[in-house]
């Protein structure tokens, strides 16, 4: 190693702390702001200093459900710099700008070689920690990337992208994962129920594989922002008859494909009765167990296909990398609010419940309070 070298990585473990503060999941509901260790790596593994995390969908969920014994630490959309790393390393020294990927599929297993990669144990394994049960780590001011995932799920930020364009490489990757399901061709109509980040992401990669994307959502305040990136068919739920609209639109059959990208199960229905014979839908966040009302005969008679996706796929990694580092797409604008560390419980808070004006909300530890 260089002097150079050697006198960064000293300074910077130097400059890793003892102890931090870590939003702490302690049971339904219930997240705390609390001082925990910064974690220990070991050879093979990285520690990073988070710069920004985006509040999931899937994290609000584990939190309301208590579906995940406590204590924890969520967030798993993490980007952030290189604070230390463990013997062995040579990808990564302390000072690269990375983002991580909280899992990553074993690649051999029965569910890996059919491509159900969500399935696959080693997935469901988690990589990325900042203390307690590996859960993603991300609400916290350190996260520990254990080898595997420095090996595989760790990608380095190009100069010029930010960490909070950065941060949205997993949540790009799922949406991308949701689009490949519906098999769309050049020129079909379809029609995005909700316009929320994942909702919007969900219509561009739709747009970008060709299609004819008709929005909708409750909020005109979101249909603005889906307007801005040139999406001229707009509905508004809350006024206008979603299903009318979108039969208007295609000489009355209805759409080819309908992507469902709000969590609520009475919308399956609509979603269905928007969809043209023969068409798809996907489900992309009905992630709550339980059951909903369906049309048998609208899957049998009008052979209308229900497809679901979850989670991401290791096979679009590098397409979503793509994605989101050659800024095809402005992701930072999807941002609108932006809370440090000590006000993680208002962030999630916000999230779980979403007002007209928000839409991706993300936690960065640096960011000061006021
Ligand atoms: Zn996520
Ligand atoms: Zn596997």
């Amino acid at each position: 190693m260089s002097i150079v070298g050697q006198i960064e990585l000293e300074n910077a473990s130097h400059s890793v702390p003892a102890t931090m503060l870590a939003a702490v999941y302690r049971g339904i509901n219930d997240v705390r702001l609390e001082t925990v260790p910064v974690p220990k790596i070991g050879a093979g593994e990285i520690l990073v200093r988070v710069h920004t995390c985006g509040v999931c969908g899937t994290d609000l969920k584990k939190i309301a459900t208590g579906s995940h014994a406590a204590p924890r630490i969520f967030g798993h959309e993490t980007s952030g710099t290189v604070a230390a790393v463990g013997d062995n390393v040579s990808k990564f020294r302390p000072g690269d700008r990375v983002v991580v990927f909280h899992h990553i599929p074993c690649r051999t297993c029965y569910y890996c070689r059919h491509k159900t990669f969500a399935q696959c144990a080693t997935y469901k394994k988690v990589g990325c920690t900042a203390g307690f049960e590996p859960s993603g780590g991300g609400f916290a001011e350190y996260v520990r990337v254990m080898d595997w995932i420095v090996e595989q799920g760790t990608v380095r930020i190009p100069e010029g992208v930010s960490f909070e364009q950065a941060c949205f490489v997993e949540p790009v990757n799922t949406c991308i994962k949701g689009i490949e399901a519906l098999r769309l061709r050049e020129g079909e109509m379809v029609l995005t129920i909700g316009q929320g980040p994942i909702g919007i992401i969900l219509s561009v990669l739709a747009r970008r594989a060709g299609a004819i994307v008709i929005t909708s959502d409750l909020y005109p305040e979101r249909l603005k922002i889906s307007k801005s990136l040139g999406f001229e068919y707009t509905i508004e739920a809350s006024q206008q008859d979603m299903i009318a609209s979108v039969r208007e639109r295609t000489e009355g059959r209805g759409a080819d494909a309908v992507i469902l990208a709000v969590g609520s199960n009475g919308l399956i229905r609509p979603a269905m009765d928007s969809a043209r014979p023969g068409g798809r839908v996907l489900l992309f966040a009905q992630t709550q167990r339980g059951e909903a009302l369906i049309d048998p005969a609208a899957v049998c008679v009008d052979e209308k296909a229900l497809v679901g996706s979850y989670s991401a796929s290791v096979d679009l990694q590098d397409e979503s990398v793509r994605f989101v580092m050659n800024r095809e797409m402005d992701l930072e604008k999807l941002i609108s609010h932006r809370f440090p560390l000590q006000q993680a419980a208002q962030a999630l808070e916000l999230a779980a419940r979403p007002q007209p004006t928000s839409m991706k909300i993300v936690i960065q530890p640096g960011r000061r309070l006021g």
